[in-house]
């Protein structure tokens, strides 16, 4: 389970799937992931800018600069507990309702981060979760 960071340097507005028109500021944005399996190969793929659309936040991270990601040891369902994290400690809101959130039914996993510094998040969020992170990854 982890939190994928990214910069949006220009505002965004598109269509992204059954989430119709989707518009976003410029600005700190952190995604919400589960990846049971697989974690580092997901989160190469959230830096990668060429790839097709198979998630909601591709769309996002196709123009995005990556941040860094802060991974925590996977759970079922934490990470909707993560998402809710990120808003109950004031580090985070939801930035899109629903997005990435298909298959759970939780209010989303895109939040506008109001905390840019990753130690700083990953400690609230860890706190939180009752969780120690599996590590803080930083891509500048
Ligand atoms: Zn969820």
């Amino acid at each position: 389970m982890y939190l994928f960071v990214f910069d949006l340097c220009r505002e965004y507005a598109g269509r992204i799937g059954a989430l119709g028109m989707v518009r976003l500021a410029a600005g700190r944005y952190g995604y919400v992931g589960s990846a049971r399996r697989g974690l580092a190969a997901r989160l190469a793929r959230h830096t990668r800018r060429r790839k097709p659309l198979r998630w909601h936040v591709d769309a996002l991270t196709r123009g995005a600069d990556s941040v860094g990601a802060i991974a925590w040891p996977w759970r079922e369902g934490r990470e909707c507990l993560l998402a809710e994290a990120l808003v109950a400690t004031g580090t985070g809101r939801r930035a899109v309702p629903r997005l990435g959130a298909s298959d759970c039914g939780c209010s989303g996993h895109l939040l506008a981060l109001c905390e840019a510094d990753l130690d700083r998040l990953a400690e609230a969020l860890s706190a939180r979760l009752g969780a120690t992170p599996l590590l803080v990854l930083r891509y500048r």
